[in-house]
């Protein structure tokens, strides 16, 4: 009797966003000298806390370059085949890069037609023309307009070409094709070998987006979901994406880590596992793993999410992150936590910070943007965006990610599906965000992400039938 009695006694309390409110401290920056830079996983360092969910109304190779090109990263969803996700991470990559390493050439031998063809075929202005592997000219659009498609393309060509080495910089390279006149430049090796091409328009995205998340080749960087069962995917697509994230609902499973720990093995990028919700699953998944790069935490809390009215589990996204981040100061050891569902504002993205996360995991706000991949619709000459969550039944019915769910709920759908209002692009719903949450480190007395982490004081809300009372019923708790 007592011992079951004890269960309530015992229980923690668990706190969400509308539970704590951060207090103001003194403050000795102003919001605009405010500094976002954080990491998402241990080698990928981000410039805004923001990350998009891997989830098939969020996130795309459209959102993941929108979200890389503004500081963040998106993290490409797992419901669909490893190829078109792959297809999905190569686009990403493809976008921006200051040096294109797998260029398009044609060789000399060839005829114009087939030039035309490439380009077409492509969607690109020029090629470098070759002889084996060294450079011999540059054939671009104009060259075959008016040129008869029957000739060779070293005839066409253009034979004396303005090159690069390898070392050049971005700004180098700019001044040399302005210089010259030119948005083409082949990169040589001092044997003439052709091993890169740099455009002008990759140079100038770059001058445009300076807070872009980037790998070491200038390319923007992606996430991509994996399931922890699915090892042949994991290793194709770590090719190409700069981390993986082990995308199941609830990570605290034998079956789970001891596929996760086979996986890790078998691939060189960041591992983010999740998600999980408590101290007890972090250290357990975090002792037994090797190289776990990031924690996906939170449980039960996304928009679409109906875990918790269906099962009564759950680990609120705070509540989870304060068990994460003290769960790792317990051993010592910093991982990045990733703050994931409910996030509806930019105030909510500071708290998960207040709480130890390193970022923001948002499905519900990004899904209602233009660069989603949902469709859209007129409800009473409004629009709207679907959201539909990854175990709801229209989701399943792909049958890609039915593992994330499937293992506890094999008929009983855990995400809904709802329509979102839509925001348009998702530039201003970020800088909107960025300057929220700027505007929130400023009242907590913050001048970067770890300070918040660190000073920030925190109050707990009344419950909603005293709320409407007074000031009292704020009660700092941290
Ligand atoms: P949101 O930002 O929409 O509130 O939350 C997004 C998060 O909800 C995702 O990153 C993921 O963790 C979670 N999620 C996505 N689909 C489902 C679902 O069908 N059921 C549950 N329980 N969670 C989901």
């Amino acid at each position: 009797m007592v011992k079951f009695q004890r269960k309530f006694e015992e229980a923690e309390i668990v706190y969400n966003f509308d539970d704590v409110i951060l207090l103001p401290r003194l403050s000795k920056v102003e919001p605009k000298e405010i500094d976002l830079k954080t990491k998402f996983s241990s080698n990928i360092p981000i410039n805004i806390p923001l990350v998009s969910s891997p989830m098939d109304t969020v996130t795309e190779a459209e959102m993941a370059i929108a979200l890389a090109r503004h500081g963040g990263i998106g993290v490409i969803h797992r419901n669909c085949s490893a190829d078109e996700e792959l297809e999905l991470i190569k686009t990403v990559k493809r976008s921006e890069s200051f040096i294109i390493k797998e260029v398009i050439t044609i060789s000399k031998e060839a005829k114009v037609g087939e030039a035309a063809e490439i380009m077409r075929k492509y969607k690109i202005s020029g090629l470098p023309v070759v002889e084996g592997s060294k450079l011999v000219g540059i054939i671009t659009g104009r060259d075959v307009r008016f040129t008869d498609p029957s000739i060779k393309v070293s005839e066409a060509m253009t034979k004396d070409v303005v090159v690069a080495e390898p070392s050049i910089t971005p700004e180098e390279a700019i001044e040399l094709m302005k210089k010259h006149k030119v948005e083409k430049l082949p990169v040589v090796d001092k044997e003439r070998r052709l091993v890169g091409l740099i455009t002008y328009k990759d140079v100038a995205l770059r001058g445009e987006y300076r807070e872009a998340t980037r790998d070491d080749e200038g390319r923007l960087r992606v996430a991509a979901a994996v399931s922890p069962f699915d090892i042949e995917r994991a290793k194709l697509l770590s090719k190409y994406a700069d981390a993986l994230v082990i995308d199941v609902a609830h990570f605290h499973n034998e079956n789970v880590i001891e596929a996760t720990k086979k996986l890790v093995k078998e691939v060189e990028v960041d591992i983010v596992i999740g998600n999980l919700g408590t101290k007890e699953g972090v250290l357990d998944s975090v002792s037994r793993i090797d190289r776990v790069a990031g924690l996906r935490v939170g449980m039960g809390s996304g928009s679409v999410c109906i875990t918790t009215e269906v099962t009564r589990a759950g680990a609120p996204t705070l509540f989870a992150v304060a068990q994460a981040a003290d769960a790792l100061e317990e051993i010592g050891v910093r991982i990045p936590i990733i703050a994931d569902g409910g996030v509806r504002t930019p105030g909510d993205v500071a708290l998960t910070i207040a709480f130890g996360a390193s970022c923001a995991m948002l499905g519900y706000i990004f899904a209602s943007c233009k660069e989603s991949p949902s469709p859209m619709t007129i409800i009473n000459g409004r629009y709207f965006k679907l959201h539909r969550g990854m175990g709801s039944q229209s989701a399943r019915q792909k049958r890609m990610a039915l593992d994330r769910y499937a293992t506890f709920s094999k008929e009983i759908p855990e995400g809904t599906e709802i329509w979102v209002p839509y925001r348009g692009e998702v530039a201003s719903v970020i800088s909107e965000f960025v300057s929220g949450v700027k505007a929130a480190m400023g009242y907590a007395g913050a001048s970067n992400i770890v300070e918040l982490q660190e000073r920030s004081k925190v109050a707990r809300i009344a419950s909603r039938k005293e709320k409407s009372t007074t000031s009292q019923n704020i009660e700092p708790i941290k």
